[in-house]
Parts: C-alpha cells; sequence; structure tokens
C-alpha cells in the first residue's frame, strides 16, 4: 500500500525523491533458491510541510515482522560491546528514573534490557517479534509480545504503572503509526520520567550515499528538523541530544514532558551540523544522481576481479545487503557466496538474489564488505586475511578497494 499523506503531519504534499527498484524483504531470507518471494517497491519521499522523509510504500507489520524475523541482537559481538557500555552510561545519567519502571520498546533478545535488570530495575521489555521475544524471556526478562501502541501503553499504565525510563533504540524509524506510537509513549511516561531514542540520523545517509540503510522495515529517516515539531505534537520536548558513529550515523536523544524534569546527557559525540538545507527540495533530489553512480562504479570493480580471476565473496549478509545487491543487481555472478556468523542464515540464500549464505571459513580473494559500518572491527578481526594479500571492497561511501 503506498501512502498518501504524511506519517508526521498528515500533509499530502509528499515529494518522492529516490528510486530504488523493487525489492524483496530486507530480512526474509529465503531457505531454496526457488522460494517464491514477495517484492515492494522502495522509494524513499519527502514531506514539504515538515520535512520527514518516509518511504512511499507501507508494508503491514505482520508482512515485516512475523515468526521467520532473523534478526538477533545478541548474535553481533559489536553489539554486545556497545550494549554494555551503553547501559553504564543510561544508568548514571537517569539511574533514579530507571529504579522505577524501565520498560524497552523492541528489547529483542533482552541484551540491553538485561544490564538494567541486573542493577535491581523493574523491567519490561515489549517486542512484536515472537522468537527474540522468547530468547529475552529466557534470560529472565518479563516480555510482551506486541507491537507499541498508545493502547498497549494504556494497558500497560493499568498493569505496571507509569515508566520512569523507557527506552526506544532504532525502532522510531520502523512504527506503523508514528503520531500513534509517541502518544503511548507520552502516555505511559512518569510525569519527571525521561524517553531515550536512538534513530538513524538523516543527514549521514543523504552526505555519505547510504542507500543501502534503505529497505522496508525502514519507513522513516530523522533529522532534528522533523523530530522536534512531531514530539511537539505529543507534548514531549527534546532535553538533549548526541550524534553517534552507530550505523553509520545516529542520534541519541532523551525527551521529557515539556512540564517535566531537564534530562542529562553528557554528550561526548560528534557535533550537530546546522540542518538549514533541509528544507530544500534540491537536497533530497541529489542523491539519485549519486547512487546511480555508486552503483556503477561497485559494478565496474566486481567486473575487474572477475576479469582478473580473483573470487570474491560477499561479508555479512547484513539486512542492508539486500539493498545494496537488489539495486546494484549483484548476483552469483559477481558473488560466489556471503559470509556470515548467524546461525538462522547460514545455508539459506540472499533476498533477491538468491546467493547462498556459508559459515566463516573458507576466504576469497577479495570480500565485498556490506557490513561497512563495522569496518573498523572487521579488519581488525581479518588481520591475518589481509596480511596474506586479501582485499575488501567498501562500497559506501563510494566504492573503494582495500
Ligand atoms: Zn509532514
Amino acid at each position: 500500500m503506498q501512502r498518501d499523506r504524511c506519517g508526521g503531519c498528515g500533509s499530502a504534499a509528499l515529494e518522492p525523491f529516490l528510486d530504488l527498484g523493487k525489492t524483496p524483504l530486507a530480512d526474509a531470507f529465503p531457505k531454496t533458491e526457488d522460494e517464491p518471494e514477495t517484492w515492494y517497491p522502495l522509494q524513499v519521499t519527502v514531506c514539504a510541510k515538515c520535512w520527514l522523509v518516509q518511504l512511499l510504500e507501507v508494508v503491514p507489520d505482520t508482512d515485516l515482522f512475523g515468526a521467520d524475523y532473523g534478526f538477533y541482537s545478541s548474535t553481533s559481538p559489536s553489539i554486545v560491546e556497545a550494549h554494555q557500555a551503553y547501559a553504564s552510561k543510561l544508568f548514571t545519567a537517569y539511574g533514579g528514573q530507571a529504579k522505577r519502571l524501565t520498560v524497552e520498546i523492541a528489547c529483542n533478545d533482552g541484551s540491553l534490557l538485561q544490564h538494567f535488570a541486573a542493577a535491581g530495575c523493574d523491567t519490561l521489555g515489549i517486542d512484536p517479534a515472537a522468537g527474540p521475544a522468547q530468547a529475552a524471556r529466557s534470560r529472565g526478562l518479563e516480555v510482551v509480545t506486541a507491537p507499541f501502541t498508545y493502547g498497549l501503553a494504556d494497558q500497560l499504565l493499568d498493569s505496571h504503572g507509569p515508566a520512569g525510563l523507557i527506552l526506544a533504540n532504532n525502532v522510531l524509524a520502523h512504527v506503523a503509526d508514528l503520531n500513534d506510537f509517541l502518544g503511548g509513549v507520552a502516555h505511559l511516561l512518569a510525569g519527571d520520567g525521561v524517553a531515550v531514542f536512538e534513530v538513524q540520523y538523516l543527514p549521514d545517509l543523504l552526505a555519505g550515499n547510504q542507500f543501502d540503510h534503505i529497505y522496508h522495515e525502514h519507513r522513516y529517516f530523522f533529522s532534528t528538523t522533523s523530530l522536534l515539531p512531531l514530539l511537539a505534537r505529543h507534548g514531549l520536548a527534546l532535553q538533549s541530544i548526541e550524534h553517534i558513529p552507530a550505523q553509520g550515523g545516529s542520534i541519541r536523544f532523551a525527551v521529557a514532558r515539556a512540564s517535566g524534569i531537564r534530562g542529562y546527557w553528557p554528550s561526548t559525540g560528534l557535533p550537530i551540523p546546522p540542518e538549514g538545507y533541509l528544507t530544500s527540495m534540491a537536497s533530497y533530489r541529489a542523491m539519485q544522481g549519486r547512487v546511480e553512480y555508486l552503483r556503477d562504479r561497485l559494478l565496474a570493480l566486481l567486473a575487474e576481479e572477475k576479469a582478473a580471476g580473483r573470487k570474491v565473496f560477499g561479508y555479512a549478509a547484513s539486512a542492508k545487503s539486500t539493498t545494496l545487491l537488489n539495486y546494484c543487481g549483484i548476483g552469483t555472478d559477481q558473488i560466489e557466496r556471503v559470509v556470515d556468523t548467524t546461525p538462522a542464515k547460514i545455508g539459506r540464500f540472499t533476498p533477491g538474489t538468491h546467493i547462498p549464505i556459508a559459515g566463516p571459513g573458507e576466504h576469497p580473494d577479495t570480500y565485498l564488505l556490506m557490513a561497512w559500518n563495522y569496518l573498523s572491527g572487521v579488519l581488525r578481526r581479518e588481520r591475518e586475511f589481509t596480511a596474506a594479500g586479501g582485499k575488501f571492497i567498501i562500497p559506501i561511501p563510494m566504492p573503494v578497494i582495500l
């Protein structure tokens, strides 16, 4: 279904600016090469009233987050490490709020929330994906398997009381109804409570050509320009904000009721750049040409590897790789297999492009690094491979071979 109104302000002034063709769902890895797949248009539009960037196609939640949803936070060592540091930082800033009740929306397998439970906080996790929610329960966490909505917030207020701290990392981009979701957060939040969000930061996506972050689970892309009016509509005010390198560039921000406490967030991240250019359509329209240029450069690099008789594997069957491979038209002609450590993905195929996914073992001559946002960690882990002459193609922000 295509949206005809902005998911934030409701205006009909939507201006499509980036067309990435059609792709299957980024996290739906087929079990066999000929398993039927559903393809959806992948077009991005911006609201000319509130400048919220959003996908034109709205795939229903039931299709996006079904029983087969394959992502588990704890399978990524970088995420486990980051969660420990993040929990401790949150606890320093908002320990008083956390001790009353910490609610994590989209808690996945509980890898962040467990640190709050271990510190003696009452905790409640919420996640619509059955598999990861069950994994969180097996850690002893209480989890509701449902999408977060205003209706659910109302029930939880009755059953658990108001939340001192609400965590919602990398979830705001995924929600079907932004206003219902933020209304629910405001409703569940204690008068002096704080809600902390992490979202990918649109200026980094635009400036860094990160078109592979665009897939159907990511329905919205945020800047402070589009966030401020959205929060204000629900009586929420931005208390502090931090710009961090996660996911190629993200912002973490704390909100409270406008009449509530002053938040405290010691910012150690990158500066928040001026966003004036985000209210000009030209800033968005320039992306299509850059992405097409990137695609042609990447295909040329892969063709050179093939012509020289070098074997290429993909590195990491991330959700992002689905957009990268499908948009660029990269299949088994260019890449023999994709290597990934996630047990649930090994033995499956990449969505749409049907490249076999294998566990680590044999090295190729060259990897196409599809988890480019973990570049430094990958280079550390694969020191022996590169020392022996192995190469990496880094596709984003512009393809290079290392
Ligand atoms: Zn709007």
